[in-house]
Parts: structure tokens; sequence; C-alpha cells
């Protein structure tokens, strides 16, 4: 259906079109120039050492895993609020996640206090997912990981240029995890980064991500070397120029789609923050974030009022979401059995609204309108 108001919308114009056909005109389709130029102006922009460019954020965590060594017979401590290739990717590595509450209605990232009470002898690892680009308190998380020795692993798919006390986020754990789905601020259909400061970690990354072979046929081609052999059993997780010619004009359009995004925001929580019946997350949040997604959250409901007051939305042709289902719900994660009363509540009585940088300011409007209309006569 053709939403009068979508959740969001390609920042995408003549630029990218431009840059997909100049890399297709180079002929050199697969990874090579593109991919590395991605890869360089992404660190840059993040002040990280280092950035892999990789086909998508779920092999960038599965391999954020595998870098580190943690493998079956290991402990991962995970939010369940995420989607669910945070979960999958501990996996993959053959390793157990152990589901970890959230902080509270207002801070939807996972609880600190939370994970420590969950370390065992297993635990070997804490995964973290920047909520809509607003940060974990990572100074308690990185002072956890010291204390128990635990490594720390940021699926920072939601905030790239977000910040932590001056640091970008997915730059202060061991490893950072990006993606550029289409619908995150960056986007490249298919796509996804791995940030991280350690040389060990980029040197694993790069073996595992194209066959665990010493030399790629990009180098060879540039006459860097001429055999190769084959020493890990690596994947082939790598990107490819076209996408990252379009990765690399997005960058430049970042940060001033994040400018916008944070002007949209301001409106919504202008035009709401007086509504009794509804909780606006993350409130009172400081810091620089990308807004990636604009969440309300329902005050005494269920999951079918709120699927009552979506559909309401809907029908005035306001395109909403819910970020995310509990992970630990679903059906192959149910046999981990545990409760998690925040986390929970959250999944069934969240509400994702539409943000992008272009949004209208009248349109803003008539879906803070129809929030009001709709909430008044549940
Ligand atoms: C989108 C997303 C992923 C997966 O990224 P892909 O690039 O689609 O594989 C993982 N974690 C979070 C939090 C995401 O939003």
């Amino acid at each position: 259906m053709q939403y009068k108001i979508p959740l969001f919308d390609l920042n995408f114009d003549e630029a990218e079109e431009k840059a997909v056909i100049e890399t297709l005109k180079s002929k050199w389709i697969s990874i090579g120039p593109k991919c590395e130029e991605f890869e360089n102006k992404f660190a840059k922009m993040l002040n990280a050492d280092f950035a892999i460019s990789m086909s998508n954020c779920t092999t960038a965590l599965h391999l954020a895993f595998a870098s580190l060594g943690i493998r079956e017979g290991d402990e991962v401590i995970t939010p369940s609020l995420t989607f669910v290739a945070t979960v999958n990717a501990i996996r993959y590595v053959g390793a157990t996640p152990v589901f970890c509450d959230i902080c509270n209605y207002e801070d939807l990232t996972i609880d600190p206090v939370k994970i420590e009470n969950l370390i065992t002898e297993k635990t070997k690892a804490i995964v973290v997912m920047h909520y809509g680009g607003f940060a974990v308190d990572m100074d308690a998380v990185m002072d956890i990981a010291k204390r128990y020795n635990l490594k720390v692993v940021e699926d920072a798919c939601h905030g790239p240029l977000s910040e932590y006390k001056g640091k970008k986020l997915g730059t202060i754990g061991d490893v950072g995890c990006f993606s550029f789905f289409s619908n995150k601020n960056i986007s490249t259909g298919e796509g996804g980064m791995i940030v991280t400061n350690r040389k060990d970690l980029l040197d694993k990354t790069k073996l595992l991500r194209s066959h665990g072979m010493t030399s790629m046929s990009y180098e060879r081609a540039k006459g860097h070397s001429t055999t190769y052999d084959v020493i890990e059993l690596g994947f082939n997780f790598r990107m490819d120029d076209i996408r990252a010619s379009i990765g690399i004009v997005q960058l430049d359009k970042l940060q001033n789609d994040l400018e916008k995004r944070a002007i949209v925001r301001e409106q919504y929580i202008k035009g709401l923050k007086d509504v009794e019946e509804i909780i606006i997350p993350f409130l009172n949040y400081k810091e620089f974030s990308s807004n990636y997604i604009f969440p309300i959250l329902l005050k005494n409901s269920n999951i079918n009022k709120r699927e009552e007051v979506r559909d309401k939305l809907h029908k005035k042709g306001i395109q909403t979401s819910v970020h995310y289902s509990s992970v630990h719900r679903y059906s192959i994660y149910k046999k981990y059995n545990v409760t998690l009363p925040i986390t929970e509540y959250v999944s069934e009585n969240i509400i994702t609204l539409p943000m992008f940088g272009k949004l209208k300011e009248q349109d803003i409007q008539y879906v803070i309108d129809a929030i009001k209309e709709i909430i008044s006569n549940n």
C-alpha cells in the first residue's frame, strides 16, 4: 500500500546513480578500490583505526564473535530487545546467548546492573545494541568487561555518528558493527561494516571475510602478490564496489541528514510530550544521536490495544513499525526459558513512528494530531 506518510524514505538522488554508473564503467565491480575508499572514509568519520566492509551486519556480527575467539561452550550476554541477527550471530559461532533485560521504559538499552548478575564462569562477551542510536551506558559496560575480563561487541546498526561522551558509538568496545540495509541511516541495499582499533582483529576479520585466503584477487591484480594460501575456514562475506560507491555518497550526506532528523525528533517531542498516555523513550537524552527511529511507548496498555492504535494510524495513511518483538519469545529461542518483564512490556506496547530527514513539518504535525485523536478516543 502507498502510505501518505511512510516510515522511512531513501535519501537518494542523482549522486548515487552517478556513482554506480561510474563503478560499472570502471569494470571493477567486486571488492576493490571503492570498498577500500568506503572503509577509509568510514574509519576516519568515526575516529576508528580500522574499518572492514562486509556483505551485511549479520555477517559483521558473526565475524566479530569469530575474530574474538568466541566459541562453543561460551556464553554471551545480549539484549532481547534487538533485531534477531544480534542473537543469531552468537549461535553461528556455537556460543550460548544469555538474554538480559533493559534499563526501564525511558532507557531501552541493556541494563549494566542486570548484566553483572548474569555473569558466570562461561561468560566470555557482552553484546550491546545502541537502540535507536541512543547510547548504552558504556562506562558501566566497559567497567564490568574489565573486571570480569570479557569482550565487548557493539551492535551499532542504529547509530552511525552517534556519540557517547565524545566517542563515536561502535568504537568503544573491541568491535563495532554497522548495517547499510536499505532502511538504515546509511543505505546501500545490503551492506555492513566492522570497526575496530585492534590490528589483530583487523587481520583476522579480513582473513575470515574472504575464504581464509592470505590474499585477494584485487591485491593480486595490483601486483602485490601472485599466489595465496588458505589458512582458516573462512567465508565469503565481502561487500562489492557497486554498493561501496553508493556508501561513499551516503557518507557525504550523513551529517546533514542526522541534523534534519534531530529537528524531526524535536517537533515530535514538542507535540507529544504532554500526552499523558505515552512515554517518549530517551526524552531527556543529551548526546548527539543518529535518531534512527522515533519510538513511543503506550502506558497501561497491552498488545491488542497497541495493535488497535497501529491499525488506526494505518487507516490514516501513517506507516508504523515495532522495534522490536522480544527475541527470547521467538519459537527458536523459547527453549532458553527466560522472563524479562521490561523488555516484554516494551515489545508489546511500543510503536515506531515515521522518521527520516526529509519528513515535512506538516506531515509530522499530521502524525502528532492523529496520535492525540486516536489515544484520547481509545
Ligand atoms: C539491521 C540490523 C541488523 C542486521 O543488519 P543486516 O545488515 O540487515 O544484516 C542487526 N542488528 C540491528 C540492531 C539491526 O538494526
